[in-house]
């Protein structure tokens, strides 16, 4: 019988392992077998602490036993989301000025699977322009795909926060404000020139709002939409991972607005035509509990918890600032990305910083070229730790 020969999509072969998060975890058990004695904390964690608010425990418990009842059951649901939820998110919306329809709003189990996912509705033959340094979904999910990558620098020159340039052509464009991993946020002018850009030029833009509930500047967008003509060239994406603590709960939505017709064709209808094909929906309970997340109570208590994580990130950029270390983010941000003091490579400073002041961080070098030399600190951790180890890391030379 003729041995048929399966092909793998040698696309994936072409992805770099990652070693960084490992390379760290080795590290730091290394460190603390050597020195038991010593108390390591960890300013490197991109994942939340503090625990779900009580409105949200409450409604989900209140889901959780209607679902056991015969007239509250629930079996499959909108593959897009209820639309007692996405009610919510149009509300959430409309208080910033922006009207969306509930048909561009798709309930998701977090962003980064709809960042991977929407790609599915792009060809291949696409080139995509990526920051460097860059949370490496976006690279990755491309090199699966096989499409051309372009990169933009983001350095200290431009404050990480690098802008359009006429000579460089794109299909999509990624964006994520505030940033992870540098923190850095857009104003309004300078995403104003994003979108004329992208609107000029007919490239679309993925803007990436996870972080949006840690911006306080009144002139820093919340929302792509908050400019003019966006509606028309970007897809926005959102998460109660980091607004919520739903990272381990997993809740999240995209905005695909109906003005997007790019190839005589609207991408919301064929976005929901994947949806609908390849996804069966966020749990209802889970759904219950973002619902919650936008009540007055549920909205009083998340902030209250971002309150928090930007008290830690304002206590570490006033000790970097004092140490007259060059920083940016951490305010409208929980990272704050510093640059390596004394030439230090990334890899050095983690070494330096966890030998001599007991502190873990995120080499920057992990997140691409243009990372090297500076570090990441994430304000995720509790209290007491950030101030300990603000005090070690003010005494070290
Ligand atoms: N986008 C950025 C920039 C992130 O940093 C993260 C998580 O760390 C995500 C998206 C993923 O969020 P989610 O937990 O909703 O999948």
């Amino acid at each position: 019988m003729e041995v048929l020969k399966l092909q793998i999509n040698d696309n994936y072969l072409n992805l770099k392992d990652s070693y960084l998060f490992s390379t760290i975890a080795k590290k730091v058990s290394q460190y603390k077998e050597k020195y038991p004695e010593k108390k390591v904390i960890s300013l490197g964690i991109g994942d939340v602490t503090l625990p779900l608010c009580e409105t949200v425990v409450e409604a989900m418990k209140n889901a959780v036993l209607e679902m056991g009842t015969k007239e509250g059951f629930r079996g499959y649901g909108p593959e897009q989301g209820y639309g007692f939820l996405k009610l919510a998110v149009m509300n959430y919306y409309k208080d910033r000025n922006i009207s969306l329809d509930e048909n561009e709003i798709f309930i998701s189990d977090g962003a980064k699977s709809d960042l991977g996912n929407i790609l599915d509705i792009f060809s291949q033959d696409n080139t995509v322009l990526i920051p460097d340094p860059v949370y490496p979904v976006y690279v990755d999910t491309n090199i699966m795909a096989g499409r051309k990558i372009l990169y933009m620098d983001a350095n200290e020159e431009n404050n990480f926060l690098p802008m359009p340039d006429k000579n460089i052509k794109a299909d999509i464009i990624y964006l994520c404000s505030p940033n992870n991993p540098t923190g850095a946020v857009y104003n309004k002018n300078q995403l104003k020139a994003w979108v004329d850009y992208a609107l000029d030029c007919g490239a679309i833009i993925l803007f990436d709002a996870a972080y949006e509930a840690f911006i306080q500047d009144k002139d820093c967008p919340r929302s792509i939409y908050e400019i003019e003509g966006a509606k028309k060239c970007a897809i926005e994406f959102c998460s109660l991972s980091k607004t919520a603590g739903f990272t381990g709960t997993r809740c999240g939505y995209t905005i695909v607005p109906n003005a997007l017709i790019f190839d005589n064709t609207s991408l919301n209808k064929l976005w929901l035509r994947r949806q609908t094909t390849k996804f069966n929906g966020v749990p209802y309970i889970i759904q219950r509990g973002a619902e919650a997340v936008f009540t007055e109570k549920g909205q009083k208590e998340i902030k209250e918890n971002i309150k928090y994580y930007l008290e830690n990130a304002r206590i570490i950029s006033e000790t970097l600032s004092k140490m007259g270390i060059w920083f940016v983010g951490g305010k409208n941000s929980p990272y704050i990305w510093l640059k390596c003091p004394n030439n230090m490579s990334s890899w050095e400073f983690f070494d330096y910083l966890l030998e001599n002041a007991n502190i873990v961080g995120t080499p920057g070098a992990g997140f691409g070229k243009n990372g090297e030399g500076f570090f990441r600190l994430s304000s995720f951790g509790n209290r007491e730790d950030v101030i300990k180890a603000m005090e070690k890391i003010s005494t070290i030379k």
